[in-house]
């Protein structure tokens, strides 16, 4: 029996492939070449593809990992339950629903919701990523001061960038968003319900609007870790030490402030006296492995998911929500455009998530007040 699969489109264009039985076992040139299949992350020179069930057909081994020495040359084995693809003709793809109404019905039944989070909740309450070109901190972005590299050659200067971005947070409050998620949590609680967040925002203010369960994936600016001892401690002081007092100033022509090393926040666990960072996840580091351990069970069990503010470009992140939506499991997206991971949801709400989302979790007339 023929199965049928839209492809998930390399270069824009979807086309549609049927096949019955077909062996792959290959050598795969070109990531582009690995999207039909499914999703694809790498990370750290292992990559892994994730074959999507629910397009592909079931008879696929469902996870194909990999070692990946660079970007380009890859080596896959890929086992399929059918010997034979064919270029069918282009036909309509589902598009994602934008109907609210329908999206409350799947809101009402689901008793575990993941809400997934990005920049575009922390940009509700003010806070810049500086990833875009307007949002540079003197003449860089984010990606060329958050990295271990820039750290270990210039910790001066990402110590002061990273002390301008604390202190912003630390004079915001959390949004509506934030708001109204944490309430929507406390809500479903009481009805034996969950909501988990999975955020990549490093501000904290899930917590403080009050959400309980928060994973988050990008670490804290508000916590350091220690490059000698590891210790991690919350710290909210301001400034987080005296010669960075008044630095930081985003100002292209103010000058490095070349704090010495040993001046720069330090360890205060006894005898440590290590040089401390924030305890953020660095462009080109892994993420914790025992939070991603967390967010691979949610993601197993959540029967709803939203995904908020992010534009799903950064890795793994972007993959959780077509993941999810691979069970079968609806997922709406609550952003500003589409992003490349539209297609695979059921809904897409476009707009400020301060606009598309209070709706979206607002009590259902199905919910008992109690
Ligand atoms: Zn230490």
């Amino acid at each position: 029996m023929n199965r049928t699969y839209n492809s998930l489109p390399a270069d824009g264009a979807p086309t549609q492939h049927s096949f019955t039985s077909f062996h792959l076992l290959g050598t795969f040139f070109l990531e582009p070449d690995l999207r039909r299949f499914g999703t694809f992350t790498a990370s750290r020179g292992v990559g892994a593809i994730e074959v999507n069930k629910k397009t592909c057909g079931e008879n696929i081994t469902k996870q194909v990992t990999m070692l990946l020495q660079n970007r380009a040359v890859f080596a896959i084995g890929l086992r399929m339950g059918s010997t034979r693809v064919m270029n069918g003709p282009l036909m309509d793809t589902a598009r994602p629903s934008s109907d609210m109404s329908d999206f409350r019905k799947d809101f009402s039944q689901a008793t575990r919701i993941a809400i997934i989070t990005g920049a575009g909740v922390s940009a509700e309450s003010g806070v810049p990523t500086f990833r875009g070109e307007n949002e540079k901190w003197r003449k860089w972005m984010s990606q060329d001061l958050a990295t271990p590299e820039a750290f270990s050659r210039t910790p001066s200067r990402v110590w002061e960038f990273f002390h301008y971005r604390r202190e912003l947070v630390l004079s915001k409050k959390p949004s509506a968003v934030h708001l109204a998620i944490a309430e929507c949590e406390a809500r479903l609680r009481k009805q034996g319900r969950s909501v988990v967040v999975i955020t990549q925002c490093i501000d904290d203010l899930h917590q403080q609007a009050g959400s309980k369960h928060v994973l988050r994936i990008h670490g804290s600016l508000l916590e350091t870790r220690c490059m000698t001892c590891r210790h991690v401690t919350l710290n909210k002081r301001s400034p987080i030490c005296p010669a960075l007092k008044d630095k930081g100033s985003p100002d292209p022509d103010v000058a490095d402030a070349q704090i010495p090393v040993d001046k720069l926040p330090r360890c205060k666990e006894s005898k440590c006296h290590g040089l401390l960072r924030p305890n953020v996840v660095f462009f080109g580091e892994t993420l914790d492995s025992h939070i991603l351990t967390k967010v691979e069970k949610e993601m197993e069990i959540c029967d709803l998911c939203m995904v908020v503010g992010t534009s799903s470009i950064v890795y793994p992140a972007a993959m959780f929500g077509p993941r999810i939506a691979s069970r079968g499991v609806p997922v709406a997206e609550f952003n500003l455009s589409s992003t490349p991971k539209t297609e695979y949801f059921k809904y897409h709400f476009q707009g400020p998530c301060g606009t598309t989302l209070l709706p979206a979790l607002a009590p259902h007339e199905s919910e008992i007040n109690n």
